[in-house]
C-alpha cells in the first residue's frame, strides 16, 4: 500500500484550475484503517500520550492540505518522543510515538506530496500532505524523524523565513531578503568607498586636479575682461593683446592637460573598482551553500 493510485486527480473537491495532490479513494480508505489501529496503540487519546505530555517542538511545519485533500491548514509537530499532527485548532489529530517509527520518507504526488511513516511493525501510514512550495522543508522534517527515530541527534536545516522586516513590518522583496526602506545608505556607501581604499594616491590625485580644473576655467573671463578693458577701448596697446592671446592659450592648454588627466584617471578608477566589485561578487558567489542555489 502507500502507493497505490498516487496522483490521481479528483476534480469535484479541488479549487478550479488548483488541483491538491490526491489519492485513490481504496488507498484512503486502507491508509485510515492503519491511521486508525495506530491510534488506538498510541494515539492522542491512549494512555500513553496522556502521562507523556507535555513535550517541546522540535520541528513544527505548517501544510497547505488538509485531511480531505483540500487546501487547508494541518501542523505536523515532531518533538524527542512524538511525532504529532495537529488540526488548526490545536486538538492532536494523529499521533505515533518515535520509538514505533522505523522510517520516514516523502512520497511525490501531482502538485505536492505527503510523508509517510513506516512503523516498526511494518506498517505504513501517511500523516501529512502538502503542496509542492512546501515539498522541501517537509522533506526535511522527514530526515529529522528518521534521525530521532534512529536515536540520532536532530540535525536539520529548517531555517524560519522572513517574509516581513523585522523593523518597519513592510513585505520584504524576496524570503529572508534585505528591506529597502531600512537597508543603512551610509553603511552601503561607506562600504562602497572601501572599494577606492586601494587607489587612495590616484583618488587624490583626481581631487586635486577636479580642483585646479575649476581655478583655470575660472581665468579666461579675467583675460577677456583684461583685453576689452586694457587693449579694445582705452589704450589699444597691441603689444599688451599679444601677451594676453599667449597667456589665454597657456590656460587653454593646461586646462586640456588637466582634462586628459582627470578622464584617464576616471577611467582608470572606474574600470579597477569595477574590477574589483566583480572579484569580490564571484568569490561571495563560490562560498554560497547548494541549497542557496537549489532555492532559486
Ligand atoms: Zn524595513
Amino acid at each position: 500500500m502507500g502507493d497505490g493510485g498516487t496522483g490521481a486527480p479528483h476534480g469535484s473537491s479541488s479549487p478550479p484550475g488548483l488541483p491538491a495532490p490526491r489519492v485513490s479513494s481504496a488507498a484512503v480508505r486502507e491508509e485510515s484503517h492503519v491511521r486508525r489501529r495506530i491510534d488506538a496503540r498510541c494515539g492522542p487519546r491512549s494512555p500513553a500520550a496522556k502521562t507523556a505530555e507535555p513535550e517541546s517542538a522540535l520541528i513544527r511545519l505548517e501544510a497547505d492540505i488538509d485531511p480531505e485533500g483540500m487546501f487547508g491548514r494541518q501542523i505536523l509537530e515532531v518533538t524527542d518522543r512524538a511525532v504529532r499532527v495537529l488540526t488548526p485548532g490545536g486538538a492532536v489529530a494523529f499521533r505515533i510515538p518515535i520509538k514505533e517509527i522505523k522510517s520516514a520518507r516523502n512520497e511525490p504526488l501531482v502538485g505536492g506530496g505527503r510523508l509517510l511513516l513506516t512503523t516498526r511493525a511494518g506498517e505504513c501510514v501517511p500523516i501529512i500532505s502538502y503542496s509542492l512550495t512546501l515539498a522541501a522543508r517537509f522533506s526535511e522534517a522527514a530526515r529529522g524523524i528518521e534521525q530521532l527515530a534512529r536515536g540520532e541527534p536532530l540535525l536539520v536545516n529548517l531555517p524560519e523565513e522572513r517574509l516581513r522586516c523585522a523593523r518597519c513590518l513592510r513585505l520584504l522583496p524576496e524570503k529572508d531578503g534585505v528591506c529597502p526602506a531600512c537597508v543603512d545608505r551610509n553603511k552601503t556607501f561607506r562600504r562602497i568607498l572601501s572599494y577606492l581604499h586601494p587607489y587612495r594616491r590616484q583618488a587624490l590625485l583626481l581631487t586635486v586636479l577636479a580642483i585646479l580644473q575649476t581655478l583655470v576655467n575660472l581665468v579666461p573671463p579675467q583675460i577677456q575682461g583684461a583685453i576689452i578693458d586694457g587693449v579694445l577701448t582705452t589704450h589699444k596697446n597691441l603689444h599688451l593683446l599679444f601677451g594676453w592671446v599667449a597667456a589665454w592659450l597657456g590656460v587653454v592648454v593646461v586646462s586640456t592637460c588637466v582634462q586628459i588627466g582627470t578622464g584617464r584617471l576616471i577611467a582608470f578608477l572606474a574600470g579597477s573598482i569595477a574590477a574589483d566589485l566583480r572579484a569580490s561578487l564571484y568569490r561571495a558567489i563560490e562560498f554560497l551553500q547548494v541549497s542557496y542555489f537549489d532555492k532559486r
